[in-house]
């Protein structure tokens, strides 16, 4: 299970305010909610603080792919690359080696990300 990791200074609040490790997003936004009323005064998070907030939001995990599940039928897959752009450096090359793509179009990759799965 990936875990949730957020910072007030990553959206521009100089609060020192970090959390850690949450379990799921939602888990992680209600205590966020307690966090802006008590130290910023904020009742509700207006929705594009809100959308800059889930932009903010790291997702922690091992990042899993395979060339199957965009239905490339090579065997490839990578396990526990410990970033989302590590996997992509790593697929880039497979990509060039193995299926001759000197660069990933972007609707292959809107694709592979959306099959990249965090564990
Ligand atoms: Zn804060
Ligand atoms: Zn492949």
């Amino acid at each position: 299970m990936p875990k949730y990791t957020f910072k007030c200074e990553d959206v521009g609040m100089d609060c020192g305010f970090e959390i850690k490790n949450a379990g799921t997003e939602d888990e992680l936004l209600e205590m966020l909610k307690i966090h802006a009323k008590s130290s910023h005064g904020v009742t509700s998070i207006p929705p594009d603080l809100l959308n800059k907030i889930k932009q903010n939001i790291k997702k922690v995990g091992k990042y899993y792919f395979s060339c199957a599940s965009v239905g490339m039928n090579c065997g490839f897959e990578i396990m526990g690359a410990q970033s989302e752009q590590e996997l992509l450096d790593e697929l880039a090359v497979h990509a060039k080696m193995s299926h001759g793509m000197s660069s990933i179009p972007q609707d292959t990759l809107n694709k592979i990300k959306q099959n990249i799965k965090v564990m």
